[in-house]
């Protein structure tokens, strides 16, 4: 079909559902990546998900310089492989289909409820022998919490233990009465649909980063106020039982969020709302390669993480009361602990 860049986007795209997954909540789970995010970390693994539109991608290491794309594209947009106008792409990837050896890709597609209900089913005997179930992430699942709700709800239905991985910007105004009552009415409506979603979860994956609001804006391109309030929130949601339980996870990323000061704000502010463990998610380079494939600007040159910095971060979040855990080996049983 054909897509309109342009056109306001309400329909999620999705840019993956993969199976077998083990490191995104209990269990063996399937995870929806959906296609949009509000945060823009330097570091980041999934730069693709970042847009909310579809996009071509072109991986130059596969390209066998056929130029059948030139001939084959209905906007004659491609002037060379791997160089095409934006202006004139329609997005229609008639030149993906026909790439004879995979170099291009189409990102993110259109699909229903039902079309993505069919493609889990097959999985949920796995689910079941492991405790798994479906994790919604991204890009960032809240902001499409109008279609996510829905899914989730047909997901829960038929008995699937459900977990959102969430960069924590969306929001909650007016969802718990600490709140005053100066929010905007639309505001409120937003927040609603977003805690009609959340609310249907067994467990939230909340991500958190930089502590500092102002290198929080620098490095993931906006403040951190409102994701620290979301947090606090939802902690004091799950620990009442009033919403899904929480588990923080926080993106080791050398001389960035592994500092001693990060570190230590971090684990202050997790005693200090009961939530004392978290998954420390290594730093790796999967990025780069993608931001060429969709060809963004390349980002900060991080340098590789060492055995010494994640062991270094383990024992100063140990020493401020928090327990850490490798993705795929968290002990779930802890978040009874919240209540
Ligand atoms: S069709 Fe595919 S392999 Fe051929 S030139 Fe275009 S991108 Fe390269
Ligand atoms: S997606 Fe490919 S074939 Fe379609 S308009 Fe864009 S460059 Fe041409």
């Amino acid at each position: 079909m054909l897509y309109d860049s342009k056109k306001e986007r309400h329909q999620p795209l999705v840019l993956s559902v993969q199976h077998f997954c083990l490191q995104d909540g209990p269990g063996v789970r399937s995870v929806i990546f959906f296609k949009g995010c509000p945060l823009r970390c330097v570091w980041c693994h999934n730069p693709e998900s970042w847009s909310m539109y579809p996009e071509l991608a072109f991986k130059k290491h596969l390209c066998i310089n056929c130029g059948y794309c030139m001939d084959i594209c209905p906007e004659k947009a491609i002037k060379s492989p791997g160089h095409w106008d934006r202006e004139r792409c329609r997005l229609c990837f008639t030149c993906v289909q026909n790439c004879p050896s995979g170099a291009l890709e189409g990102l993110g597609l259109e699909q229903s409820v039902e079309s993505i209900l069919e493609s889990l089913r097959p999985e949920y005997t796995y689910y079941k022998n492991s405790g798994g179930g479906v994790t919604f992430s991204g890009g960032e699942p809240t902001l499409f919490s109008g279609f996510a709700a829905e899914l989730a709800d047909r997901l829960r239905s038929e008995g699937v233990h459900l977990a959102a991985e969430t960069c924590g910007l969306f929001n909650l105004d007016g969802i718990v009465p600490r709140d005053n009552s100066k929010i905007l009415a639309k505001s409120r409506d937003s927040a609603r649909e977003v805690w009609n979603f959340l609310s249907k979860l067994d467990l939230i994956l909340f991500d958190i980063k930089i502590f500092d609001d102002v290198k929080h804006r620098q490095f993931c391109g906006t403040g951190n106020s409102r994701i620290k309030y979301n947090l606090e929130t939802l902690a004091v949601l799950g620990h009442n039982h009033t919403g899904p339980p929480v588990w923080p996870r926080l993106p080791l990323i050398p001389d960035i969020t592994n500092t001693t000061e990060n570190l230590v704000e971090w684990g202050r502010f997790l005693r200090k709302i009961n939530l004392p463990y978290l998954t420390l998610v290594p730093y790796h380079r999967l990025g780069e390669s993608k931001r060429e494939w969709i060809q963004i600007k390349k980002g900060l040159n991080i340098r590789d993480l060492n055995n010494g910095d994640l062991e270094t971060a383990k024992a100063i979040l140990k020493s401020e009361g928090i327990t850490c855990y490798s993705p795929g080996e968290e002990e779930w049983t802890r978040l009874s602990e919240m209540g």
